[in-house]
């Protein structure tokens, strides 16, 4: 049985999804592992962004308790 054959959303090649590839099923491996490659461990902007927000509303919780 011949893999499916998918477009990768980032280059537009033609790549055969196969099972257990790693990354994205829309991504050929080339751009996968291209994405992995970037900076591991680094938190996304918006991730930061929501851990702040997050704390904020915490610390907001906490002043109204103690009033
Ligand atoms: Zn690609």
């Amino acid at each position: 049985m011949p893999f499916p054959i998918k477009v990768c959303v980032i280059c537009k090649e033609e790549f055969e999804l196969k099972p257990g590839k790693p990354g994205f099923a829309n991504r050929c491996p080339d751009c996968s592992e291209s994405d992995e490659a970037v900076k591991p461990g680094e938190q996304p902007k918006v991730d930061r962004e929501a851990n702040a927000a997050r704390r904020e509303a915490m610390k907001n919780l906490l002043y109204r308790k103690d009033s």
